[in-house]
């Protein structure tokens, strides 16, 4: 490889850290099942650090990160290193252990621990978003008297360890106000930031290691300051910044703002006595030039260019562009080229994708892409244009390809598109007069049962996936297998007495990818892995183009479970909104936009369900919630594409077609208004675990249409015995009137096995009776 370095630094911020062949994945669970030694993990990680150090030299990347590296995630590892292990961890001081790391992150007990031995339970740390991205991170747990003291050394081991391969790096650690941010206080709620003062000694003393160790420049992630900040976390910031220039003036702080623009802490920002700020320009381009304006001429500014969440090639010269009047004005030494933020997030090598349509991939760029496309800009910009001439074409031709392409356009879609008008986002009727008229249709009984779709994917469903996958099973009898277990759940849901019935998804790998793979519009790639917590990975569809529907996804397999009963069977749907969200979008239309064209093909779908015979549809919006916006003053925008999506998609029906819909989260409160302005008949949604509380939220709106609150946690193997469905049911009543209320597990089980599930929608079945008779 011909290469020449840019003398404008070129950062990563991070990069993935699970593997092209997803190695670390495999190294942690045979670790887990106790099938390698922690040695074999430890030499498995190393190796995968030193090839990603590597590579990033080796592309031209100067500005090296290490300690982006985990072995779970980075906040668990922020945990660990400034020893706030949570006490029922029995952690005693000194190094935190392999052990306690791993049961922090996993727990203890019940279903989680393969090594044998442990008779504890312990429950892991709680599990949350980082951000609005897909990656999932441990919180941390605070005490009102919580110490701190460094506890591992990772991020100096790590440095020196690639600085035995010759490779000085850029340390990266989660900044102090971002991790006491991210974390929760046990006990009584009291201001976390107030802990920052004993949290940063710590931070000085790893940072004197660091310096000494030869480390000049450390990066601190500080994703918080693109979010909405009081006024005493804006001061919390300047007052830990502060001090830690003033412990250790040796080390050059980054600190690293991502996902959004600075907005409103923008002052606090510049403001800051560090050397180096990161912005994100792909979503906030628009900050660079109050930042030009506004920042000291000795900080260096880490330009976030090119986009760090999607799967995008970038057409360089564009952007080159969009920032030369700000930059023109600059020196060189101002400048390190980024992007947007850590590479964490996007797949790994777009190489691997041999089987992906050619014209495609010539539009995608994937972790390692990315590396160069950034050396590209930072050479332009250094050296000028002409010195990247030729990628500089290439990346157009590209652009212009992508732009032009049939592939992407598709007219039928941008015509139905513009001829979107508003009854088509309007049931018929108003909510009363449709129960009216499900309720003569349907003639349900008080407190009616259901599921929420998907029943146990038994590793014998997933072998003949596989198999048929491999071409080893034909589609004929793969298809007979899924009949027969089709056939076998509507049965077992007849007799133990369901009311309303549902067909198992046992055809269905994934609720997006199932659909994303009938869509047009979709692509999936075989080797794309993103990291969404721990080992665990998923592969997003990629939306390039204009979706659509060219024929039925689900009515079939309706069809034929309707065929084998007398009973209701619902029509079972993804929804617009979750579709969106859990798939790479493209960029070249606003995100609202994908939606409705995934709105109306799904719109399709229902109506085809409709015409063959299905009186009720439910479409399942999961991740409906998790797609709100960082700040929220962006909220309300979202909500209503977000709700007029799902209307768009659920409307077309007739009066009596009852429409359902499910989300598997608990906070509420803050959305209710959107929820009640979806319009679905019947909304089911999770509450077992908050005790029913959330239907606070239900109540005080005066939410006219039917719920059921989740009376099965579908998280635990455990299973609920009448009595506790019973409990909360009674809770459910004290919020609901009966007439609203239904009765269904929290989500779907294709996560359990039957074992469980068989006792638990019994017991079930038998609260809901007894209720009835309680209430007659
Ligand atoms: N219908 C889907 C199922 O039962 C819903 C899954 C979900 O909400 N995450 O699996
Ligand atoms: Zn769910």
């Amino acid at each position: 490889m011909q290469m020449s370095f840019p003398n404008i630094p070129v950062a990563t911020l991070g990069v993935p850290r699970i593997g092209r062949r997803r190695e670390l994945k495999f190294a942690l669970e045979a670790y887990w099942s106790g099938q390698i030694e922690a040695a074999e993990l430890l030499e498995t990680a190393r190796k995968l650090r030193a090839e990603k150090w590597i590579e990033q030299r080796d592309r031209g990347v100067t500005k090296i990160p290490s300690n982006d590296f985990s072995l779970y995630d980075q906040v668990l590892d922020t945990v660990a290193m400034v020893g706030a292990v949570p006490p029922r961890f029995g952690w005693i001081g000194g190094a935190v252990s392999l052990d306690t790391y791993f049961t922090m992150a996993r727990g203890r007990g019940e279903e989680s621990c393969g090594h044998a031995g442990h008779s504890q339970t312990m429950t892991a740390l709680e599990m949350t978003k980082w951000f609005d991205t897909n990656y999932h991170y441990m919180v941390p747990e605070f005490g009102p008297d919580q110490n701190f003291t460094l506890s591992s050394t990772k991020p100096l081991d790590e440095f020196l360890e690639a600085k035995a391969l010759g490779i000085h790096t850029r340390p990266v650690i989660i900044g102090p106000v971002t991790f006491l941010k991210l974390g929760k206080c046990i006990g009584e709620d009291f201001d976390r930031l107030a802990l920052l003062p004993r949290l940063l000694p710590v931070y000085a003393e790893l940072l004197a290691k660091l310096h000494k160790a030869g480390a000049d420049w450390v990066q601190f992630d500080e994703p918080c300051l693109v979010t909405d900040l009081e006024p005493r976390e804006r001061e919390a910031a300047s007052f830990a910044y502060g001090k830690l220039a003033a412990e250790v003036p040796g080390v050059k702080a980054m600190v690293a703002t991502y996902f959004g623009g600075l907005g409103d802490n923008l002052e606090t920002a510049l403001g800051l006595p560090v050397a180096g700020l990161h912005l994100d320009l792909v979503r906030a381009p628009e900050q660079l030039a109050p930042v030009g304006r506004l920042a000291r001429k000795d900080l260096v500014l880490s330009l976030g260019l090119i986009d760090g969440r999607n799967v995008w090639r970038s057409d360089l010269s564009s952007i080159l562009d969009r920032i030369k009047s700000v930059v023109a004005g600059w020196t060189l030494d101002r400048i390190e080229i980024a992007p947007s933020c850590s590479l964490l997030h996007v797949p790994i090598d777009l190489e691997l994708e041999t089987a992906l349509d050619g014209e495609l991939k010539s539009w995608l760029a994937f972790s390692v892409q990315k590396m160069d496309e950034l050396r590209v800009l930072a050479r332009a910009l250094s050296e000028g244009r002409d010195a990247v001439a030729n990628e500089l074409k290439a990346s157009a031709e590209a652009a212009a390809s992508r732009a032009a392409s049939p592939k992407v356009h598709d007219p039928l879609v941008e015509g139905r598109l513009s001829a979107i008008t508003e009854p088509m986002r309007r049931r018929r009727s108003v909510f009363a007069e449709r129960r009216r008229l499900q309720r003569e249709k349907l003639n349900l009984p008080a407190f009616p049962t259901t599921t929420i779709g998907s029943f146990p994917q038994t590793p014998e469903v997933r072998k003949a996936r596989a198999a048929h996958a491999r071409g080893e099973l034909s589609y004929v009898d793969y298809e007979a297998f899924l009949k027969r277990e089709t056939e076998a759940a509507i049965r077992w849901q007849e007799e133990i007495g369901l009311d309303v019935l549902v067909h198992g998804e046992f055809e269905r790998n994934d609720m997006v990818q199932y659909f994303g793979e009938q869509l047009a519009g979709f692509a999936f790639t075989k080797h794309a892995w993103v990291q969404s917590y721990g080992s665990r990975c998923v592969r997003p569809p990629i939306i390039f183009g204009d979706v659509s529907r060219p024929r039925p996804m689900t009515v079939a397999w309706w069809q034929y479970a309707q065929s084998l009963t007398s009973r209701p069977v619902k029509g079972m749907l993804t929804g617009p909104v979750t579709i969106l969200n859990w798939s790479f979008v493209r960029d070249d239309l606003p995100r609202a936009a994908v939606c409705r064209q995934i709105a109306l093909a799904i719109r399709d779908e229902v109506a085809d369900l409709e015409e063959a015979g299905t009186s009720m549809i439910q479409i399942d919006e999961a991740a409906l919630r998790e797609g709100l916006p960082l700040r929220k003053s962006e909220w309300q925008a979202y909500l209503d594409w977000a709700v007029e999506c799902f209307r768009l998609a659920s409307s077309g029906v007739r009066d009596d077609t009852q429409i359902h819909t499910h989300m598997c989260y608990s906070e509420f409160n803050d959305i209710i208004e959107a929820i009640a302005a979806m319009d679905a008949d019947v909304i089911s949604i999770e509450t077992s675990r908050s005790r029913m509380e959330l239907l606070d939220a239900f109540r005080s709106y005066n939410y006219p249409n039917e719920i059921g609150p989740g009376v099965y946690d579908i998280h635990s193997p455990r299973v609920p015995d009448v009595a506790e469905m019973k409990n909360l049911l009674a809770l459910a009543r004290r919020r609901l009137t009966d007439g609203q209320i239904w009765i269904n597990p929290d989500c779907g089980l294709k996560t359990r096995k039957w074992e469980e599930v068989r006792p638990a929608l019994v017991n079930m079945v038998a609260a809901a009776r007894e209720l009835r008779a309680a209430a007659a």
